[in-house]
């Protein structure tokens, strides 16, 4: 068989391989917990739920303009004014099939072959393999002082002329850190200065803890809509646990909305009639949902916290946002995949592998679940690694036993 050289040089989504991967272990009925997967517990609004009925029940379900439903628009239009206090119309916005789809619709129609992309490391594992399937090069920013906080010295020292664009995800995916108002301040303007567009993936952006707020990259900027070079991607998935709606968004100039627009007209004509209508219903529905999801995420961060603080030799920085925490375990292990293969066969608990974030020797452990898979599985990696615990345990009546690394 003769794959192309591009689809051959994508690699699989790491979370969805490692839920395909639980989803087997599971099956044999073996008691997996799942520290991997970025999805709130939550049930979908009662809103979202009737507005989708409602348009199924009326059995008219047909194509929609390829850009959304244009009452999901209006809703979308509330919904910026409201969070970022800006004015857009219409012709601003895009619906697409989850804010992934609105991440790749972005980056194909402004990147061309050889162009460069920064991505701030840790970096959500999507974006690098994104730009590479339009023949972009993703350029890696990693803090010089090994935090989770770029610094705009390393993101200059980066920038050159082939540089189209530098994508930003504030509250950040893997290491829930949220980035300072100074330095969304400063990229805002140096990208509106020398015309690089900045791509904000504000896909967490309201799940924010400790009565904080995510700065967003509007607040910035003088410009216009038209004539900003910020671009925001964003979504229903995780702010009101609809990932599978598949549900987003992009906010851009009308030139760019247009180009998507043709993108998208010719790969899936549209995002499906009653997940739009679901989405508009969330939009439009009561918002208590996101305060009690957020709390309850706030909550779990605690908890996960807690916990791993008490886990001696790992170091973790405290999330700020969003439901992710990736803690530096490389007294234990240098090498995250083995040290996720090992946790997922001798504990039988999922975590992510750093280095697919670019960020070896950590791992990344989602606190989306329950506090009792939180607790549980912290506790069964505590045991899989300490080699002082005992060399054999039981969940329930099944017997988990460890060897060492
Ligand atoms: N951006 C980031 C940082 C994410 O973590 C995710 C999902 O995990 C997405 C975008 C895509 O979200 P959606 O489910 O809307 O495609």
């Amino acid at each position: 068989m003769s794959i192309s050289q591009l689809a051959r040089s994508i690699v699989d989504s790491p979370t969805l391989r490692l839920n395909e991967e639980a989803r087997l272990l599971r099956e044999r009925g073996l008691p997996v917990i799942h520290l991997g997967i970025g999805e709130p517990k939550n049930k979908a609004p009662i809103n979202a739920i009737l507005a989708a009925a409602n348009k199924l029940n009326a059995g008219e379900v047909k194509y929609t303009p390829t850009d959304g439903l244009p009452s999901l628009k209006q809703a979308i239009i509330s919904y910026t004014e409201d969070n970022y206090d800006r004015i857009i119309a219409p012709e601003n916005i895009i619906v697409t099939n989850g804010a992934k789809q609105s991440l790749f619709n972005v980056i194909y129609s402004l990147v061309d072959p050889q162009d460069e992309v920064i991505l701030l490391a840790p970096y959500w594992v999507s974006y690098p393999e994104m730009v590479k399937m339009v023949h972009g090069v993703p350029i890696v920013v990693s803090s010089k002082d090994g935090t989770f906080y770029p610094r705009m010295e390393d993101i200059l020292e980066a920038v050159s002329s082939y540089t189209k664009a530098i994508i930003v995800n504030s509250p950040n995916n893997p290491s829930g850190v949220v980035y300072s108002a100074d330095f969304i301040g400063e990229l805002v303007e140096y990208c509106e200065t020398k015309g690089i567009y900045l791509i904000m993936d504000d896909i967490y952006h309201r799940l924010v803890f400790d009565g904080k707020l995510a700065p967003p990259g509007y607040q910035f900027t003088q410009n216009d809509i038209e004539s900003t070079k910020v671009i925001v991607t964003n979504g229903v998935s995780k702010l009101y646990g609809m990932t599978g709606f598949r549900i987003g968004w992009v906010i851009a100039n009308r030139r760019l909305v247009e180009v998507m627009t043709n993108v998208q007209a010719q790969m899936t004509s549209n995002p499906g009639t009653i997940l739009q209508a679901a989405a508009e219903g969330a939009l439009n529905g009561i918002q208590s949902s996101v305060e009690s999801l957020r709390l309850t995420i706030e909550n779990n961060r605690n908890v996960i916290m807690q916990e791993l603080r008490s886990f001696s030799g790992i170091r973790v920085t405290q999330p700020e946002g969003a439901f992710y925490c990736l803690p530096d375990f490389r007294a234990y292990e240098e090498n995250s995949i083995e040290l996720a293969d090992f946790l997922l066969k001798k504990a039988l608990v999922v975590t992510v592998p750093g280095i697919e974030f670019g960020f070896e020797g950590h791992l990344r452990l989602s606190f989306s679940g329950t506090v009792k898979d939180i607790t549980e599985g912290v506790a069964r990696m505590k045991w899989a690694i300490d080699p002082e615990s005992p060399r054999e345990i039981y969940i329930g009546d099944r017997k988990l036993i460890r060897d060492w690394l």
